[in-house]
């Protein structure tokens, strides 16, 4: 489970304080499936910053599974990013001179996995996603939807609990849209949880719950407590 409590990121820009947060309460439950949307410079990256534990917060408390993690050190960070959270990006920052597999099994390198496990693991990931015949395939010998659907892979590989995406379907075409939108979807039914920032409502519809960001402050709260039962 996520909590944020009156969560504050203070820029100093110009000798003045400038509050790209100013005041997030926000508890996501164990397998919501969150929208965020807003308009830009409203704090949706500065927001999923800070949720990922890629950035700390000025003020305010962020509970991870009941653990405070606001003030933690960078390898702190680390260590919660790993176990818990898995990323998908706009535009999929997958290595361009690596295969599908070796992509989706570079974050068990990290994880000081051995190269056999890697190796199945990954298969099994890209297998899931529907591109086991693509595994030695090269980034740019697949289409956008296929890239995607790599990157999902990579973020599942660990077994994370939580999935956040930027933007996913930003660069996709309808179809593939449609194809990325079923697999979260799936996931959210699996109970994963998956926290998704998108400026488009049909996408956001797909959502359990939609939140909007307005100026630094979660302006509407849609869908709440709308959470799947997890077998
Ligand atoms: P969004 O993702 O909704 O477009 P951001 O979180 O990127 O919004 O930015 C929110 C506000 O905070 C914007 O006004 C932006 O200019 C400001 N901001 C974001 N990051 C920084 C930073 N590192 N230094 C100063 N201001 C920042
Ligand atoms: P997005 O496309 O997600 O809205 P932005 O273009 O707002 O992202 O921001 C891109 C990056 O630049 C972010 O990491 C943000 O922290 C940083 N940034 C945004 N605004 C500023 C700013 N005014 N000063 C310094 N860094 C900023």
């Amino acid at each position: 489970m996520i909590e944020l409590t009156n969560i504050k990121k203070i820029y100093h820009i110009g000798g003045q304080d400038f509050a790209a947060l100013a005041g997030i309460n926000l508890v996501i439950r164990e397998g919501e499936f969150a929208a965020l949307m807003g308009p830009s410079g409203s704090g949706k990256s500065t927001l999923m910053n800070i949720l990922g534990c890629l950035d700390r917060p000025t003020e305010g408390s962020y509970k991870l599974n009941g653990e405070e993690v606001a003030h933690l050190s960078d390898d702190e960070l680390a260590v919660v990013r790993n176990r818990h959270i898995g990323f998908v990006f706009q535009n999929f920052n997958l290595l361009s001179r690596i295969s599908a597999l070796d992509n989706v099994a570079l974050p068990l390198v990290y994880a000081g996995v051995g190269r056999k496990e890697r190796h199945e693991r990954a298969l099994q990931k890209l297998t899931d996603v529907g591109l086991k015949t693509w595994a030695d395939h090269k980034p740019n010998e697949l289409s956008g939807g296929q890239r995607q659907r790599v990157a999902i892979a990579r973020a599942l590989v660990n077994e994370p609990h939580i999935i956040m995406a930027d933007e996913p379907t930003g660069n996709l075409d309808t179809k593939s849209t449609k194809d990325i939108m079923h697999l979260f979807e799936d996931l959210h039914e699996e109970g994963k949880t998956i926290i998704l920032v998108t400026h488009e409502p049909d996408i956001a519809a797909c959502a359990s719950r939609q939140l909007l960001l307005c100026d630094g402050m979660i302006t509407r709260d849609a869908g709440k407590g709308v959470v799947m039962d997890v077998v």
